[in-house]
């Protein structure tokens, strides 16, 4: 099959108008290297796009997407660490100043694991990936004959916090944030409403903002 007649033509019209307009801008990133100082840990949903979600230039957003926005603990040795390797180059290398975890509504990776259904069982590279966020799951206590949807959300939330929790693991991030260099924040995506929620650093509650 050829290459997606989507993508090509998605790519001249960028060509045309972004790039046109940007065209110093990625002149200069090209010759003095990238220096987010933002970076954010999505999930791979094509519909929580970072950069389009906070109208992000290039160069701006240091953008980690993994299944349901995850940071692992942290855990030296063995295995191929996707996510913490791309934590350990925002945070050593590029020194970013924010990590914010960016949660969303109708999270595919929340579900598969609040469901476990075929095809997407727990001997599935996905739900092993999520079963890391039994923690969050065992906070928030058993469904107890609540819906469904606000099951799912209050497990989507608690994995946020479960991420936040996970960052401060990673010893440079943990001295990072000690010395003040470093601020971590948890948000969430509300797909159909377009809303943002804010994780309140003192509350713990997630609040909106834009309005
Ligand atoms: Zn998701």
């Amino acid at each position: 099959m050829p290459f997606p007649e989507r993508l090509t033509k998605g790519y001249r019209t960028f060509l045309a108008g972004r790039f046109a307009s940007e065209r110093a801008r990625y002149q200069e990133l090209a010759g003095l290297g990238q220096s987010p100082s933002i970076m954010v840990v999505g999930c791979v949903d094509s519909r929580v796009s970072p950069e389009v979600i906070f109208d992000a230039a290039p160069g701006e957003l240091l953008v980690a997407r993994n299944v349901a926005n995850l940071v692992p603990r942290y855990e030296p040795g063995g295995g191929q660490h996707g996510a913490s390797a791309a934590l350990e180059f925002a945070v050593r290398a590029l020194k970013v100043r924010h990590i914010i975890v960016l949660g969303h509504a109708f999270c595919g990776g929340i579900k598969a694991f609040a469901s476990d259904d075929a095809p997407l069982t727990s001997s599935d590279f996905i739900g092993k990936w999520m079963s890391q966020i039994a923690p969050a799951a065992e906070a928030i206590g058993p469904k107890n004959g609540e819906a469904e949807e606000a099951y799912l959300r209050k497990l989507e939330f608690a994995s946020v916090e479960l991420s936040l929790k996970n960052l401060m693991t990673f010893p440079f991030v943990l001295s990072a944030v000690d010395k003040g260099e470093l601020s971590l924040h948890g948000a969430y995506f509300g797909v159909a409403s377009g809303r943002l929620l804010v994780r309140n650093e003192r509350t713990g509650v997630f609040e909106p903002v834009g309005d």
